[in-house]
């Protein structure tokens, strides 16, 4: 049970902090311990912050005051930066990540922040004289309320990917942030509601799940969502949203291929392989989840992985010698082993089996060992699914059109890693995979000034990159005829 002395975690709603009837607890993934407890929304919270949030758009001047916004988002940057060590040690505690995975997330936070800062100043538009004495003009005007929708598997760095650019294009925003990670959600509310010059009401945040995350996408007063989650949810939403004709920004699942070519350097790749599927615990919509490998060297391939796998140090954050956290709760970790049955059952050959920990010091935590499962069969759950755990599977290729067949059998198109040293294949390679993203050599490698997103059911627009504002902002064509006759 929470005790008296823990604080209850709550929303961040016009510049102050706002309670809810609910009350529920807050639980450390790697120990099972209750670590706080926290206000949950309905759809109450959400309608207040949608209203405020409404408000503050329409009287605060923030939606016209670029410099504002501007010197706002490099401020917010700076904070976030002031508290990392805290935002880390939460991210241990409640989300579970080692403080290594948890320093990779908070680092995104600054940095997206700034560049959108940069980007708040860099609106330069369109115009022409399009005849003697008359102009056009394009100006790209902020959308009105954003609403925000970030997982929990990431909330600190999928929470301000979305909000940077809202802010920066002029939009208020309410951010509906999960219930699984409440204590790190409200010390994001301290960290931006804090920020000097920030106007009370323009950025809100609530701890809520799938109803106060529905309000936002029903309410005709939030006119685009951002939405980083689940392609089911994700369809659910644009269905939901089709009602108002709602701009989506949506970033969805994932099943990362990752192709080793038979020249690929593997004292280089292995460890990139590994590291593709133990980060955030395989929690990642990039883990890379489908090993495909030429036939010549899968024999040493597998044997040389597995031995890397099995010795994967899996513990709790508070362990500095921790490789690899928990799995969000138990629940999930039945989930996943659900999964790796049945691929079992229906002829999956284990290399590592991995699995629940259910013996020992970790017992009470949600762990769950990394599994390396051999396949043929690409149509079978475990190649097709969205595992969200630390589950590879590996399958072999022997052509270069195969390897691309088999990376793009998949409903899924978010990212991809290709390692080889020749010169041609990789680039000929990347171009023809259908994913938003591609590493060579390497794995999960994002810029904010490069664009971030899905193709085919991984999602819908861009974030990141320059293209991310476009999910906030509305372009208004003015034509002018200012009595300007030309000379002469
Ligand atoms: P989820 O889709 O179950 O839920 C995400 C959030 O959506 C929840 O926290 C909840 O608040 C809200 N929600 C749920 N149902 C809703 C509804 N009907 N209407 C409005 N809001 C609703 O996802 P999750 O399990 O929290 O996160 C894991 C998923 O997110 C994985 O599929 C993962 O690949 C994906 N993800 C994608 C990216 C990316 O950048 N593409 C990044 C991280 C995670």
């Amino acid at each position: 049970m929470a005790t008296a002395t823990m604080s209850v975690a709550r929303h961040w709603i016009d510049g102050e902090w706002v309670d809810s009837g609910e009350h529920r607890n807050s639980v450390n993934p790697a120990t099972g311990e209750v670590i706080g407890s926290f206000a949950m929304a309905g759809a109450q919270e959400a309608q207040t912050a949608i209203d405020v949030a409404h408000r503050a758009f329409r009287e605060s001047g923030w939606r016209t005051d670029r410099l504002l916004r501007a010197r706002v988002l490099n401020r917010m940057a700076d904070r976030f930066e002031q508290r990392t060590d805290e935002l880390v040690e939460l991210l241990g505690r409640e989300n579970g990540k080692t403080h290594d995975q948890g320093r990779l997330e908070v680092a995104f936070a600054p940095e997206t922040l700034r560049f959108n800062a940069a980007l708040a100043l860099t609106d330069l538009g369109t115009n022409s004289q399009v005849t003697d004495g008359e102009f056009s003009l394009v100006v790209r005007q902020p959308m009105g309320v954003a609403g925000i929708i970030a997982p929990w598997n990431s909330p600190v760095a999928l929470g301000i990917r979305s909000l940077g650019p809202a802010l920066a294009a002029g939009c208020t925003a309410v951010m509906n942030l999960p219930y699984q990670t409440a204590q790190i959600n409200s010390l994001i509310a301290e960290i931006v509601g804090g920020t000097e010059e920030l106007p009370p009401g323009v950025v809100n945040t609530i701890t809520g799940g799938h109803v106060s995350g529905d309000v936002l996408v029903r309410s005709p007063d939030v006119p685009t969502i951002s939405f980083t989650g689940s392609t089911a949810t994700g369809k659910q939403i644009s269905a939901t949203a089709a009602a108002n004709l709602k701009r989506l920004g949506l970033e969805l699942g994932g099943k990362t291929p990752l192709i080793l070519f038979e020249d690929a350097d593997l004292d280089h790749a292995l460890p990139i392989v590994v590291n593709a599927l133990i980060v955030f615990a395989g929690q990642f919509c990039m883990t890379g989840s489908r090993l495909l490998v030429h036939e010549r060297i899968a024999d040493h391939v597998r044997t040389e992985l597995a031995a890397r796998l099995e010795v994967v140090k899996v513990g709790p954050a508070a362990d500095p010698a921790s490789e690899m956290g928990p799995i969000i709760d138990k629940a999930n970790v039945e989930r996943i082993d659900k999964l790796v049955r049945d691929a079992i059952d229906q002829g999956a050959k284990v290399i590592v089996r991995g699995g629940p920990i259910s013996e020992g010091p970790l017992a009470a935590g949600a762990f769950y060992r990394p599994t390396l499962l051999e396949v043929e069969d690409s149509s079978m759950p475990i190649v097709q699914e969205e595992v969200f755990g630390p589950v590879l599977t590996m399958q072999t290729f022997a052509t270069e059109a195969e390897a691309i067949a088999l990376a793009n059998d998949s409903q899924y198109g978010l990212s991809a890693s290709v390692f080889s040293r020749d010169v041609d294949v990789p680039m000929r390679v990347a171009f023809a995979l259908e994913s938003g993203s591609v590493w060579v050599n390497d794995w999960a490698k994002l810029h904010d000034q490069f664009e971030e997103g899905g193709f085919k059911a991984s999602g819908v627009g861009r974030m990141r990159g320059l293209m991310a504002i476009e999910d906030f902002v509305e372009a208004k064509h003015i034509r002018l005829q200012p009595g300007v006759t030309p000379v002469g």
